[in-house]
């Protein structure tokens, strides 16, 4: 077993990768680039991944061998990009990602990357997960759990040393995502009491409102009037991004551009910014930052701090907009870095410190390169970077509702309808929430029961059909000799990292016994799915450039 262990902060624009130092405190890795965020994407060169800066900086030149925001694909397709006359998976676009933040982490500190908890939104659900951890499995790495990033945060933040009870919102705008969380913190406990997301919101979109303004001015003052290229669009995308954050620190910024040409300098103002994207973008945030703490106060919660997580809560108009609505000043430490030091701190807590899985290795005597895991000073407080001296227990909520097909009397009429056996926003106090559904055979000896089961946001107990929602179908196999007064039970357990289990039982003759599952669910990686990705990938001579 490797000395440290790492937390990765797997994100839809940028990654990140953290361990606890031997002075007790979180730190990030920086990439062989230098930089503590590596862009997360691929380009493919030949042979060869590329994947980080020079793969954004290529996607000028070859995009169509490059792939951005892979993340929001994860769990929902098989597909990613086609290459080399491959069909690629997200999975594993996200492996070499991962690989990459690991490989330069181990090269630049020397020592070898195995043991990792990777985040992912709070709001993912249940195929997006597996398909992260897969991602993690592909990239060769220990994956000890997938723990969501607002919980990450949280303790990086320091909740967890806190004295009195409090009740924290956490508002993660990223590249791509974003998601609201309230949790209710005591001293070393964290519970997630709702969450609300966007999985298509994120910095891109401010990107895109400046880029199109960008254009238009760019037309506007050059007089051109012909059609930009994607060399030209990609270039004008990262002037965008660029200016944007500009506006973070100043009033305004000037934009020099050249096209096939012709030649323009575009003033920008913060004022302008904010207009460009308030409405469209910023006001989504707050409806479901809203719909967040209105959960949670029918829950008895008021919200009493607000922290900032994602690199663009960065932008002023997130801090001012939260404060003057709620009338709280919101909190911000490294936006960028809270999630993977979090992770880290998590990993450490559980794994090392804790009763946690790992094995610790005692190593040789007098070897500080060694030195037991378990040994680690203790850590200090946040305004050094977070942490706690004690285990943190975690309570985490469901973020899904799960439920499954069944036929129902409606009027005179059997009627298809959805009975939620799983709330969205329940708390797990005990790791895992198990809902159960007793179902039936229709005729005696029936080889099996064919169940459907839904993924959605409904806070309801019943609701109808919506085929998109479907998330698979379970198959039990039902016993021998079944008749139709026997019952069978099937549960759906939902476990802390958001993965979902089925189990079955037979009650057959007064005897209740397990029966075998067969989960065929959507975005779900099967076992010979994987290997077969694995193999493919070996087969594809593909190579990390390092
Ligand atoms: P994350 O996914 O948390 O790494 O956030 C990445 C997003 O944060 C990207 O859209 C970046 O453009 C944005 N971002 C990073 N730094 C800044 C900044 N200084 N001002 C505004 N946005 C930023």
């Amino acid at each position: 077993m490797a000395k440290y262990v790492y937390g990765i902060d797997l994100g839809t624009t940028y990654s990140c990768i953290a361990r606890i130092n031997d002075n007790g405190s979180p730190e990030v890795i920086k990439n062989k680039e230098g930089l503590n965020t590596t862009p997360s994407v691929v380009f493919f060169d030949g042979k060869e991944v590329v994947v980080g800066r020079v793969a954004k900086d290529n996607t000028i030149l070859e995009p169509e061998n490059t792939i951005s925001f892979v993340k929001t694909l994860m769990g929902k397709s098989d597909f990613a990009i086609n290459y080399d006359g491959r069909d690629i998976t997200p999975a594993e676009i996200s492996s070499y990602i991962l690989r990459k933040v690991a490989n330069d982490a181990a090269d630049i500190t020397g020592q070898e990357v195995k043991d990792v908890v990777i985040t992912v939104p709070a709001y993912f659900g249940a195929a997006e997960r597996d398909a992260t951890e897969k991602a993690g499995k592909l990239a060769d790495l220990n994956v000890l759990s997938i723990i969501s990033e607002p919980v990450a945060a949280a303790i990086y933040y320091g909740v967890t040393n806190q004295t009195e009870e409090k009740n924290i919102l956490i508002y993660d705008l990223g590249g791509g995502t974003f998601d609201v969380t309230v949790m209710k913190v005591k001293p070393g406990t964290i519970e997630v009491i709702c969450a609300e997301g966007n999985h298509d919101l994120g910095g891109k979109n401010w990107d895109g409102n400046i880029q199109a303004y960008l254009e238009e001015q760019f037309r506007e003052q050059s007089g051109f009037d012909g059609e930009l290229d994607n060399s030209d669009l990609q270039d004008l995308a990262l002037k965008a991004e660029k200016a944007k954050m500009e506006l973070s620190e100043r009033e305004s910024t000037k934009i020099p551009m050249a096209f096939q040409g012709s030649k323009a300098r575009v003033e920008l103002t913060r004022e302008k910014f904010d207009e460009l994207t308030t409405t469209e973008f910023l006001d989504l945030t707050i409806a479901l930052t809203d719909k967040a703490i209105e959960t949670a106060k029918n829950k008895g919660i008021n919200v009493d701090q607000i922290l900032l997580v994602g690199g663009s809560t960065r932008m002023p108009q997130v801090s001012r907009t939260l404060k003057s609505k709620y009338g709280l000043e919101p909190a911000i430490l490294d936006p960028d870095e809270a999630v993977a030091k979090g992770a880290a701190i998590y990993a450490t807590d559980v794994y090392v410190n804790g009763k946690g899985d790992i094995t610790v290795n005692s190593g040789e005597e007098g070897n500080d390169e060694n030195k037991p895991v378990g040994e680690l000073p203790p850590l200090v407080g946040p305004s050094n970077g977070g942490g706690s001296t004690k285990p943190i227990t975690t309570i985490f909520s469901t973020t899904k509702t799960y439920g499954v097909k069944l036929l129902t009397q409606v009027g005179r009429e059997l009627q298809p309808r959805i009975f939620n056996l799983i709330l969205k926003n329940t708390a797990m106090p005990d790791g895992s929430i198990t809902g159960v559904q007793e179902a039936g055979v229709v005729e005696d000896n029936q080889p099996s029961i064919l169940l459907e089961i839904y993924e959605s946001d409904s806070d309801a107990n019943e609701m109808e059909v919506i085929d998109k929602l479907k998330l698979g179908e379970v198959e039990l196999i039902a016993p021998p000799g079944i008749k139709r007064s026997d019952r069978v039970f099937m549960s759906l357990v939902l476990d802390t990292s958001g993965k979902l289990h089925v189990h079955g039982e037979a009650e057959v003759n007064g005897v209740r016994k397990e029966v075998d599952v067969d989960l065929e669910a959507k975005g779900f990686m099967s076992e010979e799915k994987f290997e077969e990705i694995k193999d493919e990938m070996k087969k594809s001579g593909l190579v990390m450039q390092r």
